[in-house]
């Protein structure tokens, strides 16, 4: 089974910059670097500029600002998600305990540990299914990823053609501009661009209407 992400997210334990207050989105250059570019729940690239990566909080500050227990900049709790996971995550958190992610298959699982990706999976298709009951709250309530399909389908395709372009740019570099390798390899760039420029119409298109 494919993973929702290529690369499990890791947060470094010492930030570029300590800042305080309601300053976290200091952290976003760390944080993208961290995060591979990609959004931790969703996988989306960020380089399609299809939306604004922002800074989420994974316990949510509603919660935590009552008890006062995590600081709002605290690098640990924070997240480089897609504005779409953002939005629809809010201020969800079934357990309403900040120490407890998940209760009765309802809640989150932090992005940055491999437990994440025994709940969720990716399909063949691009699209984002689930694994056990809490994977299923995820998709259908949490981020909503069942609802936004078509979006998750097409952000995954963009970037397998991304990934894809990337490598053979690198592999025509190997060889001579006369060689037969190296226009089999300018051949098959110019038929993933054409796909990627579609698929890309595809994207804007659907942004418009939303
Ligand atoms: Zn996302």
């Amino acid at each position: 089974m494919m993973k929702v992400r290529d690369n499990l997210p890791q947060r470094r334990t010492n930030p570029t910059k300590t800042p305080t207050g309601s300053n976290w989105s200091q952290h976003k250059p760390d944080l993208r670097v961290d995060f591979h570019k990609h959004c931790a729940y969703c996988g989306s690239y960020d380089g399609f500029s299809h939306t604004y990566f922002e800074v989420d909080h994974f316990v949510p500050k509603s919660l935590f600002t009552k008890t006062g227990n995590i600081s709002l900049c605290q690098y640990s709790n924070l997240v480089y998600s897609c504005k779409f996971c953002n939005n629809i995550k809010l201020s969800k958190w079934p357990s309403n305990d900040e120490t407890v992610p998940n209760i009765n298959n309802m809640g989150f699982v932090d992005p940055c540990t491999t437990d994440y990706d025994t709940h969720l999976y990716r399909t063949k298709n691009g699209s984002i299914s689930w694994v056990t009951d809490l994977g299923k709250w995820m998709v259908e309530v949490g981020f909503k990823f069942d609802e936004r399909d078509y979006a998750v389908k097409l952000l995954w395709e963009l970037n397998q053609l991304r990934k894809a372009i990337e490598i053979l740019t690198l592999e025509a570099k190997k060889y001579h501009p006369n060689s037969e390798n190296y226009n089999n390899i300018l051949n098959k760039s110019r038929e993933y661009s054409e796909q990627y420029f579609l698929y890309r119409n595809e994207l804007d298109e659907y942004y418009k209407i939303m």
